[in-house]
C-alpha cells in the first residue's frame, strides 16, 4: 500500500536527486565548477534524447509538411546584423557600487543591490551573445559570434530547403541545437544558463493565415507536452502585451510552466510575421520570396516559430514527475515519467545471485536489451533494488525468482501502482512492450496472471 507524505517538490530536492543518482552535474566539478553550465550524466543524457526524440518524431517523422535541418552553430556575422541581435540582443545591466555584483535592471524590485543593500549603476545595455574569433587572427575583422538561438539557421537555410524538398506553403523547418547567451543572471539549477538547446519549428504560411496557425501551433505543443505526462494544471498560457513584445514579433503567447520556483516560461509560440525573411533579403542581397501558383505572385511568406528550451523541458519533466510516498513503511522517491521519456525503460532483478538464478536473468536480460535501454541490479534486498528504480523513474522492474526456473514466469512490477503480474518469459517481450505503450497492467497475454494487486 502507499500513502501520501506530506511533501512538496522542490528545487533543492531535484538538483539533489540530479546529482545523487546521474542526472545532471555541475560543468568542470572538479575545478568547482562553470557558473551556470551544466554536465548531463548517464541518466541525464538519455532523458535529454528522449526528449528531443520525441520533439522530432511529433514535429518531423510524423508530417508531411515539416522537415529538418542541423544548421552550424558559428554563422556569419551579417546573420547577426540582420537580425537585430547585434544592435537589440540586449539587456539592461546594473552593477552594484559596493559589491560589484551584477543584476538584470528589469528583474529587480528595489531600486538597490538585493544582495548588500548598496547604491546601483544607472543601466547599460548588455549585449547576451558570446564573441569568438575565426581563425588565427584575433581582430575585429574575424569577429564571430556563438548563435544565441537556433532559428536563423534556419532562415538563411529558407531558399536551400525550397529548391531542394519543392515544398509548397504552409511547410516548416525544424531544428535542434545548442544555442549561447551570456545572461547577466542565470540560475535555478538548469532554467537559465549560458549555454543550451533549443528546439525550434519556423512554420511558413501564407500572409492573411497567421491567426489561424498561431493558434494552431500553440495548441499542437501544449497537447505535447500533457501527451508525455505534464499535468495540465501545471500548464498556462502568457500572452505578451504588445509593448513587451520582441522587435521582430506580431505577437507571442508562452506556455509557462509552474516550476518550484514559480510560473515561468517553458516555451515561446511567436508570429514573426515576415521580418526574417524581409532582412536576410536586404543584408544578403538574395530574393527569399517565394512564387505563390494561386496568385501566380511572389510573396514573403510569415512565419509561426514555437521555441521551446530542451534544457526547460527536462527540468519541468522532472519536475512534474518527481513525488514521494510511503511504500512498506519507508519514504520513497519515485520519478513518475513517462515511459518514451524514461533514460532506463526496465529492470532485470533476479532474486538471488544464486548461479541458476542469475544465468537466467541474464538471458533475459540480454534478450530485452536489444528492445530497449534495460539495467541488470542484483545487490542488496529486492525492496531496496525496487526503490533504486522507482527513484529513476523506471516503468518497469522484471522480477526472477526460484519458481521461475520450474514455471518458466517472471514478475512485472509496475513503478506507479507497484501492482504485479506474472508471465511467461516467451510473452515478455511483447507484453511489456504493450505496458510500454501504455496498455493497462492488468491486460493478460496467454498465460499471464495478477501476481500482487
Ligand atoms: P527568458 O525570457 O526566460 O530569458 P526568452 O524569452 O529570452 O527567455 P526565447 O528567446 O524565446 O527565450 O528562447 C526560446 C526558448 O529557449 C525559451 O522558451 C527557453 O525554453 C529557452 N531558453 C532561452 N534562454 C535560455 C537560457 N538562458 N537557458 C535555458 N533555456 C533557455
Amino acid at each position: 500500500m502507499t500513502e501520501t507524505a506530506p511533501s512538496k517538490v522542490t528545487m533543492e530536492k531535484i538538483v539533489s536527486l540530479c546529482q545523487r543518482r546521474g542526472f545532471i552535474f555541475p560543468s568542470s566539478e572538479i575545478y568547482g565548477g562553470l557558473s551556470s553550465c551544466w554536465d548531463y550524466g548517464p541518466l541525464g543524457v538519455e532523458l535529454k534524447r528522449n526528449i528531443k526524440e520525441a520533439w522530432w518524431q511529433a514535429l518531423v517523422r510524423e508530417r508531411d509538411d515539416i522537415v529538418g535541418l542541423d544548421a552550424s552553430i558559428m554563422m556569419h556575422p551579417k546573420t547577426w546584423e540582420a537580425s537585430g541581435h547585434i544592435k537589440g540582443f540586449t539587456d539592461p545591466l546594473v552593477e552594484c557600487k559596493s559589491c560589484h555584483l551584477r543584476w538584470r535592471a528589469d528583474e529587480l524590485k528595489d531600486t538597490r543591490c538585493p544582495s548588500c543593500g548598496g547604491e546601483l549603476t544607472e543601466p547599460r545595455m548588455f549585449n547576451l551573445m558570446f564573441k569568438t574569433f575565426m581563425g588565427p587572427v584575433e581582430e575585429e575583422a574575424s569577429t564571430i559570434y556563438l548563435r544565441p538561438e537556433t532559428a536563423q539557421g534556419i532562415f538563411v537555410n529558407f531558399e536551400n530547403v525550397l529548391n531542394t524538398t519543392r515544398k509548397r506553403l504552409p511547410f516548416g523547418i525544424a531544428q535542434m541545437g545548442k544555442a549561447f547567451r551570456n545572461e547577466i543572471t542565470t540560475g535555478n539549477f538548469i532554467f537559465r544558463s549560458r549555454e543550451f538547446e533549443q528546439m525550434e519549428l519556423e512554420f511558413f504560411i501564407k500572409p492573411g493565415t497567421d491567426d489561424e496557425w498561431f493558434n494552431y501551433w500553440v495548441e499542437e505543443r501544449l497537447k505535447w507536452y500533457t501527451k508525455l505526462g505534464i499535468k495540465k494544471g501545471n500548464l498556462r498560457l502568457h500572452e505578451h502585451a504588445k509593448e513587451a513584445l520582441a522587435h521582430y514579433a506580431l505577437s507571442c503567447t508562452d506556455i509557462d510552466y509552474q516550476f518550484p520556483m514559480g510560473w515561468a516560461e517553458l516555451e515561446g509560440i511567436a508570429n514573426r510575421g515576415d521580418f526574417d525573411l524581409v532582412q536576410h533579403s536586404t543584408f544578403s542581397g538574395k530574393n527569399l520570396n517565394y512564387f505563390d501558383e494561386e496568385s501566380k505572385q511572389h510573396i514573403i511568406p510569415h512565419i509561426i516559430e514555437p521555441s521551446g528550451g530542451v534544457d526547460r523541458a527536462a527540468l519541468a519533466f522532472l519536475c512534474d514527475a518527481y513525488d514521494e510516498d510511503i511504500a512498506e513503511g519507508e519514504l520513497r522517491v519515485i520519478l513518475h515519467l513517462h515511459p518514451t521519456l524514461a533514460p532506463i525503460k526496465v529492470a532485470v532483478l533476479p532474486l538471488s545471485r544464486k548461479e541458476k538464478l542469475a544465468e537466467l536473468a541474464k538471458k533475459i536480460y540480454a534478450d530485452l536489451r536489444q528492445c530497449w535501454i534495460a539495467t541488470y541490479d542484483d545487490a542488496q534486498s529486492i525492496g531496496r533494488r525496487y526503490r533504486r528504480q522507482d527513484e529513476i523513474g523506471t516503468p518497469f522492474c522484471v522480477t526472477v525468482d526460484f519458481q521461475s526456473l520450474e514455471d518458466e514466469q517472471v514478475t512485472i512490477r509496475d513503478r506507479d501502482s507497484l501492482k504485479q503480474i506474472r508471465v511467461p518469459i516467451s510473452e515478455l517481450k511483447n507484453t511489456l512492450a504493450a505496458k510500454l505503450s501504455g496498455e493497462p497492467l492488468f491486460v493478460l497475454p496467454p498465460g499471464g496472471k495478477i501476481w500482487k494487486e
